[in-house]
């Protein structure tokens, strides 16, 4: 029965949006390929998974008016070859035959919420202009690291002007956001954009734009 709930401590929920299944960190990659690779009921659409290099571009599509608010949406699954470093973080297990090549990488899941005004702490003292009607947090979600990962967050327009480049480290997934820590500003996970930001920066017209993601590894 102890050992029970020790496993049961170190397990952490799903990071996937209506998912509330607990998973070992080394389990991630093999439960979403198994049960959110393809269309899943529940989940809002079916995962894009990519595997990456260290200082590779990944270029996403957002349409931050699609993004159903209050959940988390995740746009792709990178699979981060890593540095090099074989300790850096627990071996993905359990993978099938066919993505076993993929047992030393990291899976990296690239995460986006819509938030409305009327979500946030009282306490926040954002709300100076009330034509702002949405915050946008993204944030990278992975198992755990023994040391942090940085990755590079960019912006760019449809005619791929890039607006913003921020870095930002690799979140383990283990714990549920805290809204006022990163509204603060202070936290070294998220990128929180406000509707006006974002539209000025690149989504003028509704047309959506690209999020850049390239993980740059661990600094030395
Ligand atoms: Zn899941």
């Amino acid at each position: 029965m102890e050992e029970m709930a020790r496993e049961e401590c170190c397990r952490s929920v799903c990071p996937l949006a209506n998912c509330q299944v607990r998973l070992d960190h080394s389990q991630l990659l093999v439960h979403l390929i198994s049960e959110h690779l393809v269309e899943t009921p529940g989940v809002s659409f079916g995962l894009r998974m990519r595997q990456v290099e260290s200082g590779e571009r990944t270029l996403l599509p957002l349409a931050p008016q699609q993004l159903i608010v209050g959940q988390d949406h995740c746009l792709c699954l990178l699979n981060w070859a890593g540095n090099g470093s074989r300790n850096l973080a627990m071996p993905q297990c359990r993978l099938p035959l066919s993505y076993r090549s993929l047992t030393g990488h990291l899976p990296v899941l690239v995460m986006v919420r819509r938030i409305p005004w009327p979500a946030l702490p009282s306490s926040s003292t954002l709300h100076e202009d009330n034509k702002m009607r949405y915050l946008y947090v993204l944030w990278l979600a992975a198992p755990a690291t023994r040391r942090p990962v940085t990755a590079r967050l960019g912006f760019l327009n449809r005619e791929l002007h890039c607006s913003l480049r921020v870095r930002r480290q690799l979140r383990n997934f283990d714990s549920p956001m805290e809204f006022n820590k990163y509204l603060l500003g202070a936290d070294r996970n998220y990128l929180t954009l406000s509707e006006r930001q974002l539209q000025q920066m690149c989504c003028q017209n509704d047309s959506g734009c690209f999020l850049e993601v390239v993980i740059l590894g661990v600094p030395n």
